[in-house]
């Protein structure tokens, strides 16, 4: 077992029970605070520890890693050091905070420099996103969506069991948690008979998936293989695919996804490592047909990642409207990386790729308001009286995430983000 992962430790830090960041998660992410310039935090508890001061006052000195590495604007100078050393730097901070240390525990002067209470930071995104792809690898999600518009016979095209899926989505317009934007505006065409027109998004929704980052580059021709996939993986993210499904009904023939997708994503702030979610890997699906070769993969491949998707309507109560799960992905990131670069494809670190919607097999399991409601036949009752069949202008829809298991939760926070009325 990984030290760091270890159930049994306990930081000096104190870390209520329903933290999502125990000495065990220690997530990166990048935060500002009023009076200081962007850097490298860790969360734990209610607490960020700020990198840049701990490698200042020498306590990564073993490491002799540039303090610009940490005084940066974004992980990917860190996460370029190589997954050796970030891992090795994770379980060395998992020392220091262990509660039989007594550097820091016994360092007053230390600690009050080092730490800063998690609600008076400003979290930034924390990669530069090179690129952004989306994949489509929940078969519930995939098969509702193939039942709502093709044939219920027939859900899943015929490509789907035999390769992941998925689309080149933009970069640019992939904001941290708390931005809020507004409505996007779009051509759609609202029935058949009349021509299409021009005006603000009617069917604005969410989809709930997470997104893997890239840790190490390839070259252009070079293809990562399952097995070898893991070293290219850094860590997960939450991420809310914002999707106007009205926009997207009428410009996605023939050639996909376009403005119905790339007027917002929403990601969580801290990125939650590979190493730390070791311990919460199961079973993928069977997979039948049988895979090509270079799609094969062993061993637990999937991971068991509670995933919750509220809508808070403006000055009311938040309420949960779906209960999903990473479990149910059909394809694994392993596999989405070898069948993204099997022709040769590069990948560079921040590199985004995101699970596609991720649906559950029960209808409260469903990642997104156009399989919740039905298309729209079934409204979602809030607890204000309103009903939603999709989202509203001024509601805000939160996704949050976490593992769980023998009294350890790892948590990755919160992916929020407010639709405000189109311009
Ligand atoms: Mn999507």
């Amino acid at each position: 077992m990984i030290k760091a992962n270890d159930p049994t430790l306990r930081s000096w830090i104190d870390v209520q029970p329903t933290s999502d960041f125990p000495i065990q998660n220690l997530p990166f992410g990048i935060f500002k605070t009023q009076s200081s310039s962007p850097r490298i935090g860790v969360a734990i508890g209610d607490q960020v520890l700020d990198l840049a001061i701990l490698n200042k006052l020498g306590f990564l000195d073993k490491f002799k890693i540039d303090n610009s590495v940490f005084t940066n604007q974004y992980l990917n100078d860190f996460i370029s050091l190589g997954k050796s050393t970030t891992n090795t730097i994770r379980e060395h901070l998992s020392h220091l905070l262990d509660i039989n240390t007594p550097d820091l525990r016994d360092n007053k002067e230390a600690r009050a420099r080092l730490f800063q209470s998690i609600s008076n930071v400003q979290m930034q995104m924390p990669v530069r996103v090179g690129d952004y792809t989306d994949f489509y690898s929940s078969i519930d999600h995939a098969t509702n969506v193939g039942t709502m518009f093709r044939d219920p016979n027939n859900a899943l095209l015929p490509n789907w069991k035999h390769l992941p899926v998925g689309y080149h989505g933009r970069a640019s317009s992939i904001i941290i948690s708390g931005t809020d934007f507004h409505r996007p505006k779009g051509q759609t065409k609202p029935n058949e008979t009349d021509p299409p027109v021009f005006g603000p998004c009617r069917l604005l929704d969410f989809e709930l998936e997470t997104a893997f980052i890239i840790g190490k580059e390839t070259k252009l021709g070079e293809s990562v293989s399952t097995a070898n996939a893991k070293e290219h993986i850094f860590g997960m993210v939450l991420f809310n695919d914002w999707s106007a499904r009205d926009i997207q009904t009428w410009e996605y023939v023939p050639l996909g996804p376009f403005l119905a997708k790339n007027f917002a994503s929403t990601i969580s702030p801290w990125v939650v490592t590979m190493d730390a979610l070791e311990p919460f890997r199961v079973k993928g699906y069977k997979q039948e047909p049988k895979v090509l070769p270079y799609l094969e993969y062993s061993g637990e491949n999937n991971i068991d990642i509670n995933l919750d998707v509220y809508i808070h309507p403006d000055k009311n109560e938040e309420n949960l409207v779906s209960h999903s799960n990473y479990k149910f992905m059909y394809w694994t990131m392993e596999q989405q990386l070898a069948h993204h670069t099997s022709n040769g494809c590069n990948i560079n670190v921040g590199d985004m790729m995101a699970s596609g919607t991720i649906s559950g097999p029960n209808p409260d399991s469903y990642g997104s308001m156009l399989e919740l409601s039905w298309r729209g036949t079934k409204p979602l009752k809030m607890k204000d009286g309103s009903e939603r069949k999709f989202i509203n202008d001024n509601d805000t829809v939160i996704m949050r995430g976490y593992c769980e298991k023998g009294g350890v939760r790892i948590g990755f926070g919160e992916a929020k983000g407010k639709v405000l009325p189109a311009i």
